[in-house]
């Protein structure tokens, strides 16, 4: 089973209101199970909603304690972003998740990007602060752009564990 952004798979649980579909995610429902989740609005947020960056560091550092996440206007939102981290965990923990495809550049689900806090348009290097928990937390989490590594990683997986199975 494989955890994936939901907006991913078409829910229009976007900030905007809308989605983010993969055609090429929706193509692994063939070989594979899915399960959508949106951390945020796990973590109690209305859709639509207000866009909000990271400020002072990535989704580690939100969840240490020294960054935030707020929307452009100052309000600090990063309880509930904490929240709908821990919900996705507790859920992948339930399902014993070992992958997840998470949207690129969102201050939840970014792997690799995340906008740099002034609302500029401007990507740093970085995690969203559910994508940092999962990886803390042993889970391999790629973006939409790298559906043919995990499937390549899921491969070699199956393999070694076939091996240590001999
Ligand atoms: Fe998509 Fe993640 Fe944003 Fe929800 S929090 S809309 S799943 S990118």
């Amino acid at each position: 089973m494989i955890l994936v952004s939901a907006c991913l798979l078409g829910t229009n649980c976007k900030y905007s209101g809308g989605n983010n579909k993969s055609e090429r995610l929706a193509e692994l429902v063939k070989d594979y199970t899915l399960l959508p989740v949106c951390p945020e609005v796990s973590g109690g947020m209305p859709t639509p909603r207000k866009p909000n960056e990271i400020t002072g560091g990535s989704g580690e550092a939100v969840l240490m304690g020294s960054a935030k996440v707020q929307c452009k206007e100052g309000t600090d939102n990063t309880e509930s972003f904490i929240k709908g981290a821990k919900e996705t965990l507790s859920l992948a923990k339930k399902f014993n998740i070992k992958y997840a495809v998470l949207k690129e550049r969102s201050p939840s689900c970014g792997s690799s990007f995340v906008y740099d806090g002034t609302f500029s348009g401007k990507l740093v290097n970085g995690r969203g602060v559910t994508a940092a928990l999962l990886m803390e937390n042993g889970i391999k989490v790629y973006s939409e752009n790298g559906i043919e590594q995990l499937l390549k990683d899921i491969q070699k997986d199956s393999n070694s564990m076939k091996k240590d199975e001999v």
